[in-house]
């Protein structure tokens, strides 16, 4: 049995052989790369598959996706933004494989249950915050799918206060604001001059005021997207992972700040907000629970 997961994400893929642990200590990443973006995936996935016949491939993307026909479409990866069956085309590259594809924010959610904060704690909300944010729920034990596949798109949760343009079409989206690539935007528009998230985490972490400004705004929306979402779901446990959660009390303070500002309900003030310890290998992890469950759409 050779079992493999693989991640799509906003900023590169990442793909890794599991073990029955869900070990995943030989992670190989690429960018996304400016084109031939299956031929670069199916060259990362042989890599790690190393000539074994592949029994299950585990695929966490980045939404939205339609979980039923096994089609993808990324915003980050230009050539799939109107859509690439990678189902399909995993199964012409493995075709002994079961290939189940899930929302990268959904095998957060999974990987938390099994090796994170939310093991048994039936009702849970998990976020993924870097150059983009992704999420996860849990209700009542399970990891909810949706309709398509795309529940969890907290990213795209409405905060008041704020009514940035969002890539998705809409305004005022989470991710409009506290999404890292949303925050880079904003930091150059007030003047500052870096380019990418890890630049603007970083001069953040040493006190340059406007990615510091950055992160206080993403924190504050964040807080309030929480309260929205706790409410909703009768949550007491948030995990937030990605980049951003490693960002200090630069983000934390604000979120804490707005989340005991909004979430007043009598059955929310147990409400615990708490980083998640998976690190960066949360989403893949998660691809490897999706893969050993057998789940397919
Ligand atoms: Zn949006």
């Amino acid at each position: 049995m050779t079992v493999l997961a693989l991640e799509i994400g906003a900023s590169g893929f990442a793909a890794s052989r599991i073990a029955d642990d869900v070990d995943t200590d030989d992670i190989r990443r690429i960018p996304i790369p400016a084109a031939g973006a299956w031929a670069k995936c199916q060259e990362l996935l042989l890599e790690v598959a190393g000539g074994a016949e592949v029994t299950d491939l585990g695929i966490a993307s980045a939404g939205p996706i339609d979980m039923a026909a096994g089609v993808i479409a990324p915003s980050d990866v230009p050539e799939w933004r109107t859509g690439f069956g990678i189902v399909e085309a995993a199964r012409k590259l493995f075709p002994k494989a079961r290939v189940p594809l899930a929302l990268d924010g959904v095998c957060l959610a999974l990987a938390e249950r099994n090796f994170g904060s939310t093991g048994g704690v039936m009702d849970s909300l998990v976020l993924g915050v870097s150059e983009r944010i992704t999420g996860g729920v849990a209700v009542g034990g399970f990891v909810v799918v949706g309709r398509t596949g795309n529940a969890g798109h907290v990213g795209h949760v409405l905060v008041p206060g704020f009514d940035e343009r969002c890539d998705c079409g809409g305004r005022g989206c989470l991710e409009a604001v506290a999404g890292g690539l949303a925050m880079v935007r904003w930091a150059r528009e007030q003047g500052w001059a870096g380019a990418t998230v890890p630049e603007l985490l970083d001069a953040a972490r040493v006190g340059e005021d406007i990615p510091a400004a950055a992160l206080g705004r993403a924190g504050t929306a964040l807080g309030r997207a929480i309260a929205s979402v706790a409410a909703l779901l009768d949550l007491d446990l948030v995990v937030l992972g990605g980049s951003l959660a490693e960002a200090g009390p630069a983000l934390w303070k604000p979120l804490g700040e707005a989340v005991a500002t909004h979430a007043r309900l009598s059955f929310l003030p147990g409400l615990r907000v708490v980083p998640s310890q998976l690190g960066d290998v949360a989403t893949i992890m998660g691809a490897g629970v999706l893969a050993l469950s057998g789940m397919t759409a």
